[in-house]
C-alpha cells in the first residue's frame, strides 16, 4: 500500500487561518507578504496540539478550542512581528510538518512487514491521523524544492520511537475496525 497518497488534515490550520484574518484587521501595519503569513501560521499550528482526521472527516468543535487558537495566532503574530524573516529568501515557500514525510515512510514499511490485516486507504488514513497527532507538530516554512524530511537523516533512537508510535497507531486501527 503507497501511503504518499494518503491525505490527512490538521483541523487546525484553516482554524488558525481564519483567526489569523481577523487579528489582522486590527494590526494594520503587521506585513502582508506571504512569507510572514506562513511564518505567522506555523508558529500557532506548532503551539497547538494537533488534531489530525482523515480529510473530509467532521469535527466537533469545543468550547476552549476557539480561544486557545485565537491566542496562539496572537501570540504568533507578535513574534513575526519582531522578527520577520521576508528577507531571508526570495523564493516561494510551503508550509510543512515536517514529521509527516517521515510518517508516511515509516507506516508503508510497517504495514509491509506486517500484512495481517487488510490495510486499506480508511484505515491506513486513520493510523496516520493517529501517528501526527502522537509525534507532534513541527511545521516549517520551506522553499518548495525541499518540501521533504530526509528520512535518512533521522537519529536512529528517534527512528525506533516512530516505529513504536506507527505500530501504537496500527493496534489502535485494527482494534476500532474490529469493533465498528
Ligand atoms: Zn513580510
Amino acid at each position: 500500500m503507497d501511503t504518499k497518497g494518503l491525505r490527512v488534515e490538521n483541523r487546525w490550520r484553516t482554524v488558525v487561518e481564519v483567526f489569523l484574518d481577523q487579528v489582522l484587521l486590527k494590526e494594520p501595519s503587521f506585513c502582508r507578504c506571504d512569507k510572514c503569513r506562513i511564518d505567522v501560521i506555523a508558529i500557532a499550528l506548532n503551539s497547538l496540539i494537533p488534531d489530525y482526521r482523515p480529510a473530509g472527516e467532521p469535527f466537533q468543535p469545543e468550547e476552549g478550542d476557539y480561544v486557545m487558537v485565537d491566542e496562539a495566532v496572537r501570540k504568533a503574530v507578535t513574534i513575526v512581528k519582531e522578527a520577520p524573516r521576508h528577507d531571508s529568501g526570495a523564493s516561494q515557500s510551503i508550509l510543512v510538518n515536517s514529521n509527516e514525510d517521515l510518517a508516511r515512510t515509516v507506516l508503508a514499511d510497517a504495514v509491509k512487514h506486517h500484512p495481517s490485516q487488510v490495510w486499506d486507504e480508511a484505515r491506513l488514513s486513520w493510523a496516520l491521523a493517529y501517528i501526527l497527532n502522537e509525534m507532534g507538530p513541527k511545521y516549517t516554512t520551506t522553499s518548495k524544492g525541499d518540501a521533504y524530511a530526509r528520512v535518512d537523516e533521522v537519529l536512529p533512537g528517534h527512528l525506533a520511537e516512530v516505529y513504536a508510535i506507527v505500530f501504537n497507531a496500527l493496534k489502535r486501527v485494527e482494534k476500532e475496525s474490529s469493533v465498528g
